[in-house]
């Protein structure tokens, strides 16, 4: 038979989906893939419950139902100032997964060249690949993951269409602050390119830090998409809603890719998702001290073990160096082995490479689960390491 697709025959499953299959084999805690394990706010459940049963459960307006879109509009002036035409400037995705898809179709040829910065998310360099564009990668270095301005602005050229920026950033919590925004902007504007931002964590920050969008930068309104995510605002992470917020020129484009990816996005779940993000300045503020309260109990927790905790301003996830405990082989074992023998599972953070050589010493716990849970991971990593 001829070959199937050779890039995607190439790659194997995601990291994610291979440690909570081993985490369920394991019945291990599974502080791997990034999930809350309560649902998030009952009255946003229930509008999703009550929307199925009256009556609009065909297809909706492809960029998303008037109510989901003029909420996103709102939220963008509300949080950020911005303002924005809901009508054409917003369009609703199957989550942000598809949303980054979605946008880098929008503005990508094949031969294009699209700046990375490592560490990235899982679906980045695969779909950059599979649109026949080039990714061009700058890696951020553990323990403080500072933008390496000099390297950055290198990977800036004549053929960079795009620059991909996740900031609250996954895995590492990174929390771009104003001057580095400057910097990235300053290089978007000066190659005249486009920047897809990332922000599914935007309402996930921490100790003050406040996530600003690239798109409120001076020069970026007309060149920047903006993505967020309901599965991380709201807790709900099965449901992938996802939103776009961009000019109208590149919104058109989006909309053309979301037509010829999924087309619509389940209506009940889009209209209970606008009566989320209408909700008080109090649920946000409770949503990321909650989570804060979190990342320190285990932030705590972990470094009473021994393990080398590196800070986290914002995202679901704490990274650790454990080789304070002792262990000696790579990251991917030390998942595997925590996973089979201590019972809590974590994710290498290697997998958030695509370059050669990635740091193989840390490995990345989510925080996003209750209390409770959080105390018996690290009781059983300490009975395993022999302090318990
Ligand atoms: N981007 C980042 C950085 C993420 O961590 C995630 C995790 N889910 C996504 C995108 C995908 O979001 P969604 O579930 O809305 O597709
Ligand atoms: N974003 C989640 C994480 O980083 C996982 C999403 C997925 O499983 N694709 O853990």
């Amino acid at each position: 038979m001829k070959p199937a697709n050779e890039l995607l025959s190439g790659i194997g499953t995601t990291i994610f989906t291979v440690m909570s299959a081993l985490a369920v084999e394991h019945q291990s805690i599974n502080l791997g893939q990034g999930f809350p394990d309560t649902d998030g706010p009952a009255d946003v459940v229930q509008a999703a419950a009550d929307a199925l049963l009256d009556g609009r459960n065909q297809y909706p307006p492809m960029p998303g139902v008037p109510e989901l879109r003029q909420a996103v509009a709102k939220a963008n002036k509300r949080f950020y100032g911005l303002d924005v035409d809901w009508a054409s400037e917003v369009v609703v995705t199957s989550g942000a997964t598809e949303a980054i898809t979605a946008c880098l179709m929008a503005v990508l040829n094949p031969g294009d060249e699209v700046v990375l910065i490592e560490p990235l998310y899982d679906t980045y360099v695969p779909v950059v690949r599979m649109l026949g564009a080039i990714p061009r990668l700058v890696r951020l270095e553990p323990p403080d993951w500072a933008l390496p301005h000099a390297a950055l602005a290198d990977a800036f050229g004549p053929a960079t269409k795009a620059i991909l920026l996740n900031s609250p950033m996954n895995p590492c919590g990174k929390v771009f602050n104003a001057d580095e925004l400057g910097f990235v902007a300053e290089l978007v504007l000066h190659h005249d390119a486009y920047a897809i931002c990332d922000e599914v964590y935007e309402h996930l920050t921490f100790g003050g830090k406040r996530h600003i969008p690239l798109m409120t930068l001076p020069g970026m309104r007309e060149r920047t998409m903006r993505i967020g995510s309901a599965g991380k605002t709201f807790s709900l992470t099965g449901w992938k809603v996802g939103y776009v917020t961009s000019c109208r020129a590149l919104a058109s484009n989006v909309a053309k890719a979301h037509q010829n990816l999924t087309f619509t996005t389940a209506p009940n779940l889009q209209r209970a998702v606008a009566i989320g993000l209408a909700k008080d300045d109090a649920y946000f503020a409770s949503l990321s001290r909650d989570m804060e309260a979190k990342r320190d109990r285990l932030a705590d927790g972990l470094a009473a073990l021994g393990l080398k905790v590196l800070p986290t301003d914002g995202s679901y996830f704490i990274t650790t160096d454990f080789r304070s405990l002792g262990f000696n082989a790579d990251d991917v074992a030390f998942c595997r082995h925590i996973t089979e023998h201590a019972g809590v599972t974590a994710i290498p953070v290697s997998a958030f490479y695509d370059a050669p050589n990635p740091p193989n010493h840390y490995a990345r716990f989510a925080f996003c689960k209750r209390p409770e849970v959080l105390d018996d991971a690290v009781a059983r990593l300490k009975r395993h390491f022999g302090q318990g």
